[in-house]
């Protein structure tokens, strides 16, 4: 199925974009690390500037999107509608929350905004696991 999503967005499909498109959607969310420890698990090496280098193919076409946790920290994951992130701060799991943003973009646009290009809201908290097992570090 990537094959041609790949091909509409004018790249070649070549196994190592199906591989990481594949293990990226089995992940979720996924920062390059954490890919490249998962790729290196099934057998795949790919160094690590080569995989920065394809994340940043698929993230320019729109194939994948990514999530800036910090100025350093960023997670990719497969585009998809829009939605909005929650963060766990304890055991930094990432959640996807089905929530539409055209309110956001509503009142931004009210306050005489020039333009909006993306929108991106980002919830910190403590997930359902870590609520009912606190870990203290
Ligand atoms: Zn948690
Ligand atoms: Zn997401």
């Amino acid at each position: 199925m990537y094959q041609q999503l790949l091909k509409s967005k004018g790249l070649k499909s070549t196994p190592q974009r199906i591989k990481v498109l594949t293990m990226i959607a089995n992940a979720g969310h996924v920062d390059i690390n954490q890919l490249s420890d998962d790729l290196k698990q099934s057998g795949i090496k790919i160094p690590l500037a080569t995989l920065y280098r394809i994340l940043g193919e698929l993230s320019s076409v729109g194939i994948l999107h990514t999530v800036a946790l910090s100025r350093e920290k960023t997670k990719y994951e497969i585009a998809k509608g829009e939605h909005t992130h929650f963060l766990c701060e304890q055991c930094g799991q990432l959640e996807d929350l089905q929530v539409t943003m055209s309110e956001i973009v509503h009142i931004a646009q009210n306050a005489c905004l020039h333009s909006i290009h993306a929108v991106s809201v980002m919830l910190h908290g403590v997930c359902q696991s870590c609520g009912v097992n606190p870990t203290y570090k």
